[in-house]
């Protein structure tokens, strides 16, 4: 067998499906050469799975990560038809309406009830065969639809998520038989539920992605809630409303970002893809789906920064510039863009914040983003050094990630390789020994070639390096 010339790398969680039909289009070959039949991603026959790496000279692993198996069978379900899991049904097939016919794109989580929308073009997904209707879905929605592709990926491996979407499901198909249409807790942004479709929720979930996607949301909202909020208080805020003090708070905090804009230079560049949280707190985020809770933060910030200087920034733009476009919004978000108001809890972590950025030096963010951001490889003599990678993500990957969420203080989200969780990061960094980290730090450190930085050499190898490159 020999490697195709063209060899396209595999997209985070494309189907063997999909990477088999781009792969031989690339290479003006039949189909059927790199997969005989089609297939449904999952208990692939070894010898087949060998062919398609061998010719897009795929290592095992990353060939592997093409399919369903390496996700737990509480995902994948059981038996060879996949029962009592989040797969559907074999004949059910969910696609994009906005974005499937045109680029092709699927991906392996659409096979499963995990995912009703797609998280690119953020509209609900439609049964193969429905009517292709483009519409946005809730925000909500996509938010929990985030955090459940990471819970997905984490079950892999881990007990604790494998727990929490294995209750899910089972409260899903409970709710799922029960439900009326009348529940008193869906919003009317939600998509209308279809019952006679809820109702089918039994070894498979139902096929209709809308009903499944509302089913979540009853089921698995409090995966979203940042704080479990109770008191009436609290509730009106959940609405939307925000309270004469809270509009006279966001007034207060902008006059105190003013302030230190004036006094201390604050810029919006100044601002992390990830808002530091207080010393001693700022632990790596774990839980799934923190990091959206701090990224959403930080582009509060950086919204409330620009109007500070005098503009009129949207959550787009704070979005694009901090590198995480297409995150769903927030409360936090939408108080800071209407002006409606600034809850206290906000308040307090975005003063901790900026307290912790002017006590660390302001540093421009936004320029070790765009510097980084071009940056694919490192010198050889840096990979000669690095462990082997993980099989699924190249080492040498896995180092810039290292690389980026250390210098811009931004998730894998707002990075050039947004596929890759940031816990593959955490756990990169306690494969290698302080020798490499170090080592890494220094790469790092030149290539943003930052005089904040180079204040501070490291060793010599460091100076001889600059040295070189400086004069
Ligand atoms: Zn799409």
């Amino acid at each position: 067998m020999t490697v195709l010339p063209v060899r396209p790398a595999p997209r985070p969680s494309e189907p063997l499906s999909s990477y088999a039909v781009r792969l031989a289009d690339a290479n003006g070959i039949h189909r059927a050469r790199v997969l005989p039949r089609p297939r449904h991603d999952i208990d692939i026959p070894r010898r087949e799975l060998d062919t398609v790496a061998a010719l897009a000279g795929l290592d095992g692993e990353a060939a592997r990560r093409l399919t369903m198996n390496r996700y737990p069978l509480g995902i994948r379900g059981h038996g060879i038809q996949r029962r009592h899991g989040w797969r559907h049904h074999f004949e059910v097939v969910w696609l994009c309406p906005a974005c499937t016919l045109t680029t092709g794109h699927t991906d392996l989580l659409w096979q499963t009830a995990l995912m009703p929308v797609c998280l690119r073009c953020r509209c609900y997904l439609v049964r193969a065969g429905a009517a292709h209707v483009v519409t946005p879905a809730h925000p909500r929605v996509l938010e929990l639809a985030e955090i459940l592709r990471e819970l997905a990926e984490a079950a892999i491996d881990e007990q604790r998520a494998r727990g929490i979407l294995y209750r899910l499901r089972r409260r899903c198909q409970a709710k799922a038989a029960t439900l009326t249409g009348e529940e008193p807790e869906l919003e009317p942004a939600l998509p209308l539920i279809d019952v006679a479709w809820a109702r089918m929720w039994g070894a498979y979930p139902p096929p209709d992605p809308r009903t499944v996607a509302v089913l979540l949301m009853l089921c698995g909202r409090r995966l979203t809630s940042e704080k479990p909020q109770r008191s009436a208080h609290s509730q009106r805020h959940q609405t939307g409303t925000f309270t004469p003090a809270d509009h006279a708070r966001l007034n207060w905090f902008l006059t105190r970002v003013r302030h230190h804009v004036t006094n201390d230079g604050l810029h919006p560049r100044h601002v992390p893809a990830l808002l530091p949280l207080p010393a001693g707190d700022d632990a790596p985020a774990r839980r799934p789906g923190q990091w959206l809770s701090l990224t959403r933060a930080a582009t509060a910030l950086h919204m409330l920064i620009t109007r500070a200087l005098g503009g009129d920034p949207t959550p787009q733009e704070a979005t694009a510039a901090l590198g995480v476009s297409g995150i769903p919004t927030s409360l936090l978000i939408d108080g800071i863009h209407a002006g409606g108001g600034l809850r206290e809890q906000d308040a307090d972590l975005l003063g901790r914040a900026v307290d912790a950025l002017l006590a660390g030096g302001l540093i421009d963010y936004q320029r070790r983003r765009d510097t980084l951001r071009a940056v694919r490889r490192l010198p050889t003599s840096t990979t000669r050094q690095l462990p082997p990678g993980t099989g699924r993500v190249d080492s040498e990957v896995l180092a810039l990630g290292w690389i980026w969420t250390r210098f811009t203080h931004g998730p894998m989200r707002s990075s050039p390789w947004p596929g890759i969780p940031d816990r593959d990061i955490h756990a990169f960094n306690t494969r290698i020994d302080p020798e490499t980290r170090l080592l890494l730090h220094e790469a790092g450190q030149l290539l943003l070639a930052d005089t904040d930085l180079l204040t501070i050499p490291t060793t010599d190898a460091t100076w001889t390096g600059v040295t070189r490159r400086y004069g």
